[in-house]
């Protein structure tokens, strides 16, 4: 037969709470089992380490090992994160497994920009990370810290789940590091949204129009102050003809729209 093993509770309460206890702070022997004494970082962090909730951003094959990591062989959920948020309104932490396309792009910035502080990012994959196999392409960024803050990196095509655990412990290193008196998202304008970058022939960040407007339209005129290279940066006046074509074209939409 048997037995139970005895659970000795003052025991078990002090090796849990004993990391929690602050080295020069003694508290009386008697206390122990009753006082807990620890910094408001520790708890502030703890708290959100324990309960960092996951946006599930699946862009190519990573994902699927991403997938991995949140099913029953691997366990989120010890992480108090095994549900993965489809709102970034919900989210603390954004997991970028995946090729990054310049056309998912805006998305991404957008939907980082939706997501509340405190909010970390995580890049999973060559390919999320730098490009990958696909560095370089016409369609693929070299890398989403170009457009966002990437807290961790995690390297791998694919990383495996288990490598993607690393990275979460790693970040939640960096959390367990911060200080409340410190952190960016309690100061005056700290987190101000990113600038959604803009898709036309290619992807560019709306803070970089001047350069690309002086360097595409004769940048040795204007940045000496040439009257040609200044000209060629002004709006052109439409053309006659082209405005006539333009409003015969209204006027024929209009027409078909009126009904009959
Ligand atoms: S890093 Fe490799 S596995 Fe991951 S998305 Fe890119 S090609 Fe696929």
């Amino acid at each position: 037969m048997t037995t139970t093993p005895v659970v000795k509770f003052s025991e078990l309460k002090q090796e849990q709470l004993s990391e929690f206890l602050h080295d020069r702070i003694q508290v009386p022997e008697d206390l122990q089992a009753n006082v807990m004494v620890t910094t408001l970082d520790k708890v502030y962090n703890w708290s959100r380490k324990s309960s960092m909730w996951p946006l599930l951003f699946g862009l190519a094959c990573c994902a699927i090992e991403m997938i991995a990591t949140a099913a029953s062989r691997y366990d989120l959920a010890r992480f108090g994160m095994e549900v993965m948020r489809p709102s970034p309104r919900q989210s603390d932490l954004m997991i970028v497994s995946g090729t990054v396309t310049k056309k998912m792009v805006p998305a991404i910035v957008r939907i980082y920009n939706q997501m509340a502080e405190p909010r970390y990012v995580l890049s999973m994959g060559a390919c999320a990370t730098g490009g990958g196999p696909f560095k370089e392409g016409y369609t693929v960024v070299s890398g989403i810290d170009k457009y966002i803050p990437v807290d961790v990196y995690v390297p791998g095509c694919p990383p495996t789940p288990e490598a993607l655990i690393y990275g979460l412990l790693k970040l939640h290193e960096k959390v367990e590091r911060q200080s409340i008196t410190t952190v960016p998202w309690y100061r005056k304008g700290a987190s101000e949204a990113i600038p959604v970058p803009v898709l036309g022939p290619d992807i560019f960040d709306p803070r970089k129009v001047q350069i690309i407007k002086e360097q595409t339209l004769g940048s040795a005129g204007a940045a000496k102050g040439g009257a040609a290279g200044k000209a060629r940066l002004q709006p052109q006046p439409i053309p006659e003809d082209v405005k006539a074509r333009i409003h015969a074209a209204q006027a024929k939409y209009r027409a078909q729209k009126q009904p009959a």
